[in-house]
């Protein structure tokens, strides 16, 4: 008979019994949220694991007792970070959801640009005032991270399933090329498109190359990335700097390396 292994009573502090959840959103698309909501095959079974508290994009029932709140978006406003500093403060794990709410994701993209002029010819003078995107870990402290825009809903299962059972939750400490190879596609490289799969942290079952699109990185960077060889892969396939950067640039997930670049300091 197989040995049975004693369940903790707690993970992160957590009691493992159906722990209250809140997902909580700032700003986002809310396309995170949505692959939850959206995966019928298995919510069935994922809400049996949990009790979902507070939930705006599937319930009308709201609660702030929860122990694990869910984040999903990047702060872009001051009214957010408090917002975020509550859920930290009610939650006893928060799980940054998302592209979003782990590197500021596509919402950063505006922080290169004076949007001063574009607000106010959109809402004149009604618009609301906002600040640079940053991730949730430049306001409170973050737990665990789930990566992805969005976010792939099977991998989110396993590592509530694995939180919520006790076990650790460990990433894919390699990259998309792994999953991509183990997937038998034909290399975009070798169709003439770029690709960071070479550099990006897997976990996502190599998702666009297997639709034949390149990998922009949406979440973040692999253990020990190199991306001195990924620089030289994209230069020796005739991709410019410019290319690399904005790839490297989509989500915010890179950019110290982008950072690198841009200073001469990446040879
Ligand atoms: S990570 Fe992507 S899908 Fe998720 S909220 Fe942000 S933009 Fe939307
Ligand atoms: S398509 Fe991208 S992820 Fe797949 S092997 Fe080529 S570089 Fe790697
Ligand atoms: S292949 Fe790259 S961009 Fe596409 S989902 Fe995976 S990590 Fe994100």
């Amino acid at each position: 008979m197989a040995e049975t292994t004693a369940r903790p009573k707690n993970f992160l502090g957590v009691p493992v019994a159906k722990p209250k959840v809140a997902f909580i959103e700032l700003s986002s698309c809310e396309g995170c949220q949505l692959q939850i909501v959206n995966n019928e095959a298995t919510l069935l079974d994922f809400l049996s694991l949990v009790q979902v508290v507070n939930f705006r994009e599937a319930m009308t029932e709201k609660s702030d007792d929860y122990d694990i709140a869910f984040v999903e978006g990047s702060v872009t406003r001051k009214d957010e970070a408090e917002k975020l500093r509550t859920v930290r403060n009610n939650a006893r794990v928060l799980v940054a959801l998302g592209s979003c709410a782990c590197f500021g994701g596509v919402n950063q993209l505006k922080n290169r640009f004076d949007l001063d002029w574009v607000k106010r010819e959109v809402y004149g003078n009604s618009f609301i005032d906002t600040d640079k995107a940053q991730p949730l870990e430049d306001f409170v402290h973050v737990d665990l991270r789930i990566y992805g825009c969005p976010i792939k809903k099977e991998e989110v299962e396993k590592i509530v399933t694995n939180l919520v059972i006790g076990r650790e939750v460990h990433h894919p400490r390699y990259p998309v090329c792994m999953e991509c190879k183990a997937n038998e596609n034909i290399c975009l490289y070798d169709l003439g498109e770029p690709c960071l799969g070479p550099i990006t942290r897997a976990g996502c079952d190599s998702w666009c190359p297997n639709n034949r699109a390149g990998c922009w990185g949406c979440r973040g960077p692999a253990d020990d990335a190199n991306m001195v060889q990924m620089r030289k892969i994209m230069t020796e396939q005739g991709f410019s700097d410019e290319t690399l950067i904005d790839r490297l640039e989509c989500f915010g997930g890179f950019k110290a390396c982008v950072d690198n670049i841009r200073k001469g300091q990446l040879k």
